[in-house]
């Protein structure tokens, strides 16, 4: 595949960033890719793993000369990266991230940045439950889609780039507007891992059922919630905490919703239940007709399942 980009900086090296690393690596998309990150431990596993061709721990010194920079911390890192690098950025650049929140993100890194950079939050829909540098993999973003939320005005050229860059990942790039997208994924994404979080701590709390029971008998839903909630603490702590406003409407509706399901089930209410039930097995009929899962019985636990 052509080089898209002469030098790329990557700040942070978990499952996202390190993925990306691979497939620049394998599709040689950049003469020359620089990582950082945090701790002096990942950035040593990532030189041994040969993500990059240059590893410093500190963002300023990664992003010198970088054509594209992309941070991949948790979203509550956004403003301190954004702070650290925005003085050593080369003008033309493009700056993108990918984290899971798009309003919080801009809010914290928009105001750091010189206007002689081009700025284009994304995130990648894709993902799975593990964390570092060791889990990324190359396939991660194939046919999942990546989400853009440009400011008013941005460079159309500099678009075109950066969505030619997870075109050749195998991304379906789509534009959205900061809001909707926090609204969107906040129903797709942070509703589910909420509530899988939820449920599996209530039943580690229950006192009727042991422990031991529910992980021997978890083949019959539980083990498909566990999934969920095995993700990053940290990364899911600032999902909850820089999408607030989102995720707290739509817990509000998920709340009247149950209430709803909740009657039913009290008052003997089989059609009611029915109807939802049908309506519900539609919508994963619609999810593996878009090519977003398989019909297989494994679902949920095979390595190439997406979420994000
Ligand atoms: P990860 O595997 O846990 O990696 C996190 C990276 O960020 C590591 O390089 C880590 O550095 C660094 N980091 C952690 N805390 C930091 C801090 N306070 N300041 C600066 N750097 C810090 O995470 P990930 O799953 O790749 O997620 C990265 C971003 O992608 C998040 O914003 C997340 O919302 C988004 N995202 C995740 C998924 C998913 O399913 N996981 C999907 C789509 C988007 P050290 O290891 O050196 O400490």
């Amino acid at each position: 595949m052509a080089q898209l980009f002469d030098r790329i900086a990557l700040i942070g090296i978990g499952l996202i960033g390190s993925s990306i690393a691979r497939e620049i690596r394998d599709k040689q998309l950049s003469g020359h890719v620089t990582i950082s990150t945090r701790s002096a431990e990942t950035l040593k596993r990532a030189e041994a793993l040969s993500l990059g061709d240059s590893y410093v721990l500190s963002p300023a010194e990664a992003v010198a000369g970088a054509d594209l920079v992309i941070v991949s911390v948790p979203v509550g890192a956004s403003a301190a990266v954004a702070q650290a690098i925005a003085p050593h950025l080369k003008a033309g650049a493009i700056v993108t991230d990918v984290g899971s929140t798009k309003g919080s993100v801009i809010a914290q890194m928009a105001p750091h940045l010189p206007e002689t950079v081009h700025f284009i939050p994304g995130h990648p829909i894709a993902g799975t439950e593990y964390s570092g540098p060791d889990a990324g993999f190359i396939g991660l973003f194939k046919g999942r889609w990546c989400i853009l939320t440009p400011l008013p005005g941005t460079d159309e050229a500099a678009k075109a780039q950066l969505r030619a860059f997870w075109e050749s990942l195998g991304s379906n790039v789509e534009e959205m507007d900061p809001d909707h997208h926090d609204k969107v994924l906040a129903i797709v994404s942070h509703l589910p891992h909420i509530i899988a979080y939820n449920i599996v701590g209530t039943a580690d709390d229950l006192e009727t059922v042991t422990e031991s029971e529910v992980i021997k008998y978890s083949a019959s839903g539980f083990r498909d919630f566990t999934r969920l909630a095995a993700s990053d603490p940290t990364m899911w702590r600032d999902v909850c905490l820089h999408n607030k406003d989102a995720i707290l409407e739509m817990l509000a509706r998920f709340s009247e919703d149950l209430a709803y399901l909740q009657r039913a089930i009290r008052w003997g209410d089989g059609e009611k239940l029915f109807d939802l039930f049908t309506r519900t097995r539609a919508i994963r009929r619609s999810i593996i007709q878009a090519g977003q899962d398989t019909d297989q019985a494994d679902f949920g636990r095979h390595a190439l399942d997406g979420k994000g």
